[in-house]
C-alpha cells in the first residue's frame, strides 16, 4: 500500500513537471533501497512483475566497501581524453547529470565512450567503512554495450570552477537544459595528479541495477568547497545507495 500511494502521488507531480521518458518506470526512493528488487511495475502485465529483481537477487552488485583491495602490479592503464562541450544538464529525481557527447575513456586499447555524469552525495563507494562528502560517476560505454563506470570521491576543500557551473545551471525541477553559451570541461572534475585506482566488476547502482559494469574508482579526491558540497546537498542530501556485499569478488588495486 505504501508503494501505491507514493507511486501514484509521483506520478501525479511527475506529470505537472515534465513529458520526459523516465515516466514508463516504476519509481523508486533512496530511503527504501532495501525493497527496490520487490517494486513491482503496475503499468505492464507482462512478467517478470519485478523490474528491478536484480537489485535483490544480484551476487555482483555495486557499490562495495574498497578496503579490501588487493595490490597488483600490473593492470590496464586509465587514459581520459575527455573534451570541453556545450553544458548540457538534467535533473532526474535522483541526481543531477551532464549529458556528454564527446570524449572518451582509455582503457588499455579499448575505448570507452563518455555518455554522462553524475552525483551522489554522500560517496556510494567506502574504503573501510569511510564515506566521502560527495562522488561523481562518469558513465562510458562502448558501440556494442560494455559499460565502464570512473568514480572519484570529492573532499573538502578549495573551491572547483568547473563543479561551480554545475551547481548554477542544475534545473530545480526534474527536466533536461541546454545551457546556452556555457561549456564544461569534464578534465576538470578529475584529480590533477594521475591517480591509482581501484577495480572490481559490479553493476549499477540505481534500479534496474544491471550488473557487467567494470567500476574504475580513483584514490585521490579532488576537492570541493565546503560551501559547494552544501549547494550540491540542497539538491541531493542522501542519494546514494549502501555498500553491498562482495560474494567472493576481489577488489583491485593499482
Ligand atoms: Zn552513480
Amino acid at each position: 500500500m505504501k508503494f501505491l500511494l507514493k507511486q501514484a502521488i509521483f506520478a501525479l507531480s511527475f506529470m505537472a513537471v515534465s513529458t520526459t521518458a523516465f515516466a514508463s518506470d516504476p519509481h523508486w526512493l533512496y530511503d527504501e533501497q532495501a525493497e527496490w528488487g520487490e517494486i513491482t511495475d503496475k503499468t505492464v502485465t507482462v512478467k517478470p512483475p519485478y523490474p528491478y529483481a536484480e537489485c535483490s537477487l544480484g551476487q555482483k552488485q555495486s557499490p562495495v566497501d574498497l578496503g579490501t583491495a588487493k595490490a597488483v602490479s600490473s593492470m590496464n592503464l586509465l587514459q581520459p581524453k575527455y573534451l570541453e562541450e556545450p553544458l548540457v544538464i538534467s535533473n532526474n529525481g535522483h541526481t543531477v547529470k551532464v549529458n556528454a557527447k564527446a570524449g572518451n575513456l582509455m582503457i588499455g586499447s579499448e575505448k570507452y565512450d563518455l555518455l554522462q555524469y553524475h552525483i551522489h552525495a554522500p560517496s556510494e563507494h567506502v574504503i573501510n567503512g569511510k564515506t566521502y562528502p560527495l562522488e561523481i560517476h562518469f558513465v562510458h560505454g562502448t558501440p556494442d554495450g560494455k559499460l565502464a563506470v570512473l568514480g572519484v570521491f570529492a573532499e573538502e576543500g578549495k573551491v572547483n570552477i568547473e563543479f561551480q557551473k554545475i551547481l548554477a545551471h542544475s534545473p530545480n525541477d526534474v527536466k533536461d537544459v541546454s545551457v546556452a553559451g556555457v561549456t564544461i570541461n569534464p578534465n576538470k572534475l578529475l584529480p590533477i595528479v594521475k591517480s591509482k585506482f581501484f577495480l572490481y566488476a559490479g553493476s549499477l547502482t540505481t534500479p534496474p541495477c544491471s550488473e557487467g559494469v567494470n567500476w574504475y574508482v580513483l584514490k585521490t579526491p579532488i576537492q570541493l568547497s565546503k560551501t559547494q558540497i552544501a549547494d550540491f546537498e540542497k539538491f541531493y542530501a542522501d542519494n546514494a545507495r549502501h555498500d553491498q556485499p562482495l560474494n567472493g569478488r576481489q577488489v583491485l588495486n593499482k
